[in-house]
């Protein structure tokens, strides 16, 4: 059986760490913050049974923890710099380790974020992770700072996260092929971290949230913290591939109200088109304009032709449910 301590050292310790004054090991870590710059600090919990299923694949499962703790500094335009880990693990299994660190680190170096430390503990299977990242002062992308006539903007594609959800509960059926395209989008989500950080050193967009309880509810936070309503085209939403075969009742219904997406969502001037479509091409992110800003108090949905469409577009709560 493995001990705590080497339990850490086998999987969690790595032979290059340099980000850290001081690293894994000690009681703290101890980073020192680039001169002029500002943090951006964030934790993400995640919870067997609650936002995984028993039984998950821990690779993706390393990947997802860290994926949505990089998409929060995404949605504050923040440059990822390093991470804590809390662990509560029922046993200390060393093929669940081995896959969780792998899935785990290989994101980690994708964005060059270090694991700097944390705590580990048995207990029902959850993963606390924090992450630090950096920002120039001004720039971070706060949800408070929408402007009426802003455009909104999403990155990526909606819905085919929900849409496998959809089939695991047996809401709606999947064919294989179609579950074997769409379940990547909920177990192993892409984090728009160079968008985010386009966005705000190029001081392109004004208020940015990350969707991951469905772009009403997200998008509420935006408007209710910058005082402001909008309206939103439903079918301009870029439905997922997999999302985009199905009608067009579940096609606005998983855009406007799916969950797990880790798109971002943001507003930005009018005059700022064409420099946010060149930000999306150069960090090879599709950005899609899909409704306004405006004063009037409230979400609007319209369809293409502009007309008002009412759907239940609650988003997700944890303790509502
Ligand atoms: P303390 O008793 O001060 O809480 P621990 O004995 O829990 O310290 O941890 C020892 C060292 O290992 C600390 O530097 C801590 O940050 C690190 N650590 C513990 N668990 C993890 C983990 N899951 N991933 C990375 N570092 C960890
Ligand atoms: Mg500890």
């Amino acid at each position: 059986m493995l001990s705590e301590f080497e339990l850490i050292k086998n999987y969690f310790v790595r032979a290059r760490q340099g980000r850290a004054v001081v690293g894994i090991g000690d009681d703290c870590a101890v980073i020192a913050p680039a001169a002029g710059k500002q943090m951006a600090i964030s934790s993400d919990m995640l919870v067997e049974d609650r936002h995984f299923f028993a039984g998950a694949d821990a690779r993706m499962l390393g990947h997802k923890s860290l994926a949505v703790n990089l998409s929060d500094l995404a949605a504050m335009g923040a440059r990822p710099l390093g991470f804590t880990l809390a662990l509560a693990l029922p046993a200390a299994d060393p093929v669940w380790l081995e896959a969780f660190a792998s899935g785990l680190f290989a994101l980690a170096d994708e964005f060059d974020c270090e694991l700097i430390g944390g705590d580990t503990t048995k207990g029902p299977l959850t993963i606390c992770i924090t992450v630090f990242g950096e920002l120039a002062p001004g720039q971070a992308l706060r949800r408070d700072a929408a402007l009426a006539g802003d455009d909104i903007w999403i990155s990526g594609a909606l819905g085919d996260a929900r849409l496998a959800l959809a089939h695991y509960w047996n809401e709606h059926r999947l064919s294989d092929a179609a579950l074997a395209q769409a379940a990547p989008r909920m177990h192993a989500p892409t984090p728009r971290v160079a968008l985010g950080q386009a966005l705000a050193q190029g001081q392109l967009a004004r208020a940015a949230i990350d969707i991951s309880d469905g772009l009403a509810g997200d998008l509420r936070h935006i408007l209710g913290a910058s005082g402001l309503g909008a309206t939103l085209d439903a079918d301009a939403l870029p439905a997922g591939p997999v999302l985009a075969q199905q009608d067009s009742d579940l096609r606005r219904r998983f855009c406007v109200a799916g969950g797990d997406d880790y798109e971002l969502c943001f507003t930005a001037a009018p005059a700022q088109r064409a420099a946010v479509q060149e930000a999306g091409l150069r960090t090879g992110t599709a950005v899609t304009r899909v409704g306004r800003m405006e004063t009037a108090r409230g979400l609007r949905l319209v369809d293409s032709a502009g007309k008002a469409l009412t759907l239940k577009v609650a988003g997700f709560d944890h303790f509502a449910s």
